[in-house]
Parts: C-alpha cells; structure tokens; sequence
C-alpha cells in the first residue's frame, strides 16, 4: 500500500468537501511530514501562517513545536503533523462542536492511511476529542491538559487501538518555563513508547 499516494488522494477529497469554515479560509490545512511515521502530532487548527501557506504548524507555534522536536531529537521525517480543523477559524476563535463533527472524519481518515502506533495531542481541543475516541458529543466530560499531559492512554479509534499521549500546545508554552520542562519531561515518555 502507498500511504503517500492514498493521502495525496485523501487530501483531493478533502479539498472538495463542503465544509464549515472553507468558505473563509485561503487554503486547506491539511498535514505535513511522513506518510510511513510510526508517530502523529495533531493540533487544534491552522492559524493565520497555516491558512495563508496551507500547511499546519508553519507560525509561532510551529517554530516552537520544530524547536520542541529538535531538543529531542525528532524531526519531520519521523512525524506527521494535522489538525482537529482542516480550515481556519476567523481570527482564530475556539472551535465549536458543529465545526469538529465536520472536520474530524477527514482526520480520522488520514489517521487509517497513515496507521500510527503513537498519537500525541497538542493541547485540550485535540486531547478531549481522541479521549472521547472520536465522539465529539463526549469531549465536555473528558479531563483537561493540564490533568492528563503525559499520560499514556489506549484509546480506540474506529475499532483499531492506539497509544495516545497528550501534550502541552506548543502555543501555549512560548513563555511559559515551567511548561516546557513539563513538555520535555513528557517527550521523554513519547520517545520511550517510540522505540520500546
Ligand atoms: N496551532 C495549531 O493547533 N495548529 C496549527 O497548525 C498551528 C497552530
């Protein structure tokens, strides 16, 4: 099976779908890195940078996450990289229910191409949608970030079981020590999973 190939076309069929937010975006925010990666990294949704050049974690929060990955050794050729939304809120607003339930099967999607044995969440969006397995109406009653930042949990999506670690957003560690020892603290955990 060609996971590149199976996600270039994913990605066309993402492209036409009709779906909330699109309407005002410049581009679909899709995924980057590599398509065989044992690993995924998913974010809450792309910013002004992600929307303009159609790529997640190209901004602030990007260089912070490359920043992150490189102190421990990771790079993109060993991760992919998407987002709960596909397309931009306006000036960045929270993501609400309706919006999730409209994006997230495209992501549950990339997820069985790509078949990754870990996924870490970047921040409470992502973390309480994959804690609620994918059941957007349960992600209210899951445990916030700051509760569950490195806990390994199995979680079951579409049937299938993966490791889900869940992480500080990038974002919001930019100024913030204490949360990035908490963020290496709980990498050592991801790159343990990785290589046992
Ligand atoms: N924040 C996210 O959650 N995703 C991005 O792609 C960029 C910033």
């Amino acid at each position: 099976m060609d996971k590149s190939k199976d996600l270039e076309e994913l990605r066309k069929e993402t492209l036409k779908a009709d779906l909330p937010l699109k309407e005002n975006a410049t581009n679909l925010v899709f995924g980057k890195g590599n398509p065989e990666a044992e690993i995924m990294f998913v974010g809450e949704g792309p910013g002004k940078n992600e929307d303009l050049q159609g790529l997640p974690f190209v901004g602030a929060a990007g260089k912070n996450l490359d920043g992150l990955l490189k102190k421990v050794g990771l790079s993109l050729d060993e991760i992919y990289v998407a987002n709960i939304l596909k397309y931009r809120p306006p000036e960045n607003r929270d993501p609400n229910p309706s919006e999730i339930k409209a994006h997230t099967p495209w992501l549950l999607k990339q997820i069985s191409v790509i078949k990754p044995k870990v996924i870490c969440s970047l921040g409470n969006y992502a973390t309480k949608f994959f804690l609620a397995e994918g059941n957007v109406n349960n992600m209210d009653k899951q445990e916030g970030i700051t509760k569950v930042h490195g806990k390994v949990k199995m979680i079951k999506l579409d049937g299938v079981v993966i490791k889900l670690i869940p992480l500080f957003h990038p974002a919001a560690i930019i100024y913030n020590r204490s949360l990035i020892d908490a963020w290496e603290k709980d990498m050592e955990i991801v790159k343990e999973e990785i290589s046992g």
